[in-house]
Parts: structure tokens; C-alpha cells; sequence
């Protein structure tokens, strides 16, 4: 079954109709007996694409296809349509990147070396997929079944989609846009305005942490490593490094002031079909969490506005204290 991006005709948004996804195993249980990213069950995996460290011994980390993919491989011929029924292939690529051997492992639990690893996994496939040049590379991870993960043992997902939806394209407009009026990243502005007032940092020891101010959710947090790259494929060591001494415990902190919540951790990174240099002119790569503790109701659905019920003022405060208490 080819997987087809439709445009809703009265909004303009696309949605990408998967049917291969409802055949996806729902399994979230808290046990390793069947579970097809343990050692042992490769064979139930597609064919390996990367595996850490190198060689044929035992493996920390685990790169493959996803078994049920958001897009056709590229090229895929698909049925495209314009009008009020608009379509065309969704394609590109859709990989799994197993973060540990152990099933009951968890991130928020990682030395600063084992989450230095799953990062350098992911920069080494986030730059093997973006050396197809398609027009985004996608690094997400869903943590906890309100999250969408389907399977609990420890993992991340990259996507590489062929054509950028319109909401990545409208947050690249404007941050170009601000490069254009100002010679400045405005994620740089961005960062220097939160210093300023300091109301929503969490903390701020090699790489920022602060909670947006028009955050969409409780608790929503970004990581700003100010490493100068546009994206995770290009991102520096020292950009990495800072992250994996800050994210673990960012993450216990999140644990600790939600009672372990469901989140989703995204990578924002800039197109992949432009020059490197180039884009980190006005892009830097940077990560966002958003917990899943709210759910989305009529008003979101009519208006798409959300709605937040806490303000990032008073919880960022709580955060940082539940983060510096969860050891740096
Ligand atoms: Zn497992
Ligand atoms: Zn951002």
C-alpha cells in the first residue's frame, strides 16, 4: 500500500494517509518476551543500516528501516491528483534507531556517554539520509503510549520526507525571513531575549534550556546547543556533548514534576537539500520536548489554537529545581 499525502482542501494542511501504519504491534507492555528490538530478535527487524559500536559483537545502538513506514521509498509511483481530491506519494525514508539492548533502559537514565552514543547514532544516520538530498531529515522520539509509541523498548525514529509539509516550510520562511531583515539567527535573538529576562531558563551550563513563551504545553521544553550547524546531520561533538550532559537530566527533572509523562522529543533542523554553510546562516539545529499531559479538544480542532493551561513563567522555575534536585 503506497502511502499518499492528502491537502485538505478548505485548509491547505497535508495529512499523510499510512494505512500499513494500523497493522503496527501495540505493544507497550513493560516485558521483553516477544519484543523484535531485543538482542537476540534481529532477524524480526528489516536488514540492519547501522550498528554501534561497529562490527559483528554485541550492539548498544541499532539502526534499520521501520517495518511500517510514514512514506513510499522514493521514486515509488504513486496516483497524483489536483483540486478539491489534491494528492501525490508521500515518499522518502523511515528509519528505527534502537537506543539500548537493555528493554527497560530508559534515556532519562543515560551517563553522559551512553546518551553521547545515541546522539552520534543519530547525527550518523540523520547525514546517511540527508545524502539522498531530501527536503527534510525528521528526528523524533515518542516516549510513552499518549505519545504514539507502539513499542516500549528504548527508541528514536528519523523520517526523511521528499517534500516539506507546510508547516515546516512556514517555520523556515520566518526564520529566513529574520536573517534577511536583520543578519541575525532568530534563534540566536531568541536565545539572547530568554537570557535577558531569565524568567523561562531552566538552566544554562553549555547548552541553553528554557521553555518557550508561547508554549503549547505544560512543561515544554527546548534545548539550544549553540554549535554554529544548521542541522543534527551537521551538528558538531562539542554540540552533542553538551546536549548529552544536559538532556538525561532535563529528562528526570520532566519525570520528576509530571510523574514520568508521556513526551515527544523532536529535533528541529533546517531543509536538507541545501548547502551546509549556508543554512546555518540563519538555521541552528536545537531540540524540543513536548510532554503529553493535555489532550486536544473542539477549540484546538475549530481554531487550532491551543490551549495551555499553565504558564512557562511558573513551571520553568519548577523544572530547574526538579533538574539541579535530578544531579546536571
Ligand atoms: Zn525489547
Ligand atoms: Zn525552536
Amino acid at each position: 500500500m503506497i502511502t499518499e499525502t492528502r491537502v485538505d482542501a478548505e485548509t491547505g494542511e497535508w495529512r499523510l494517509s499510512a494505512p500499513r501504519r494500523a497493522e503496527r504491534p501495540d505493544d507497550a507492555r513493560p516485558t521483553s518476551v516477544g519484543c523484535p528490538f531485543c538482542p537476540g530478535h534481529e532477524d524480526q527487524t528489516p536488514p540492519e543500516r547501522m550498528r554501534l559500536p561497529a562490527g559483528d559483537g554485541p550492539w548498544q545502538v541499532r539502526a534499520f528501516a521501520n517495518k511500517f513506514p510514514i512514506v513510499s521509498p522514493a521514486g515509488t509511483d504513486g496516483s497524483t491528483a489536483t483540486g478539491l481530491f489534491s494528492r501525490f506519494p508521500a515518499t522518502g525514508d523511515h528509519e528505527v534507531l534502537v537506543e539500548s539492548p537493555e528493554h527497560d533502559w530508559d534515556l532519562r537514565f543515560a551517563s553522559t556517554e551512553k546518551a553521547l552514543e545515541v546522539l552520534l547514532g543519530l547525527r550518523e544516520r540523520a547525514r546517511a539520509l540527508a545524502a539522498g538530498r531530501p527536503a527534510a531529515v525528521v528526528v523524533f522520539r515518542n516516549y510513552g503510549a499518549a505519545a504514539g509509541a507502539s513499542l516500549r523498548h528504548p527508541h528514536s525514529q528519523l523520517v526523511a520526507l521528499d517534500q516539506a509539509p507546510p508547516g515546516l516550510a512556514a517555520r523556515w520562511r520566518l526564520a529566513r525571513g529574520h536573517y534577511a531583515d536583520t543578519g541575525r539567527r532568530l534563534v540566536d535573538d531568541l536565545a539572547a531575549a530568554e537570557r535577558g529576562t531569565g524568567e523561562r531558563i531552566v538552566a544554562d551550563n553549555g547548552v541553553l534550556v528554557y521553555q518557550p513563551y508561547a508554549a503549547s504545553v505544560p512543561q515544554q521544553t527546548v534545548l539550544f546547543p549553540d554549535d554554529g550547524r544548521g542541522s543534527l546531520a551537521d551538528a558538531t561533538d562539542d554540540g552533542l556533548a553538551a546536549v548529552a550532559r544536559t538532556l538525561p537530566a532535563l529528562l528526570r527533572g520532566l519525570a520528576e514534576v509530571l510523574g514520568d509523562p508521556a513526551y515527544n522529543l523532536v529535533v528541529h533542523a533546517g531543509p536538507s537539500d541545501v548547502d551546509a554553510r549556508e543554512l546555518a546562516r540563519w538555521c541552528q539545529w536545537h531540540v524540543e520536548i513536548f510532554p503529553r499531559t493535555t489532550t486536544f479538544a473542539g477549540l484546538e480542532l475549530a481554531t487550532g489554537l491551543l490551549v495551555n493551561p499553565s504558564r512557562p513563567e511558573e513551571t520553568a522555575p519548577e523544572l530547574a529545581k526538579a533538574m539541579s534536585a535530578a544531579g546536571r
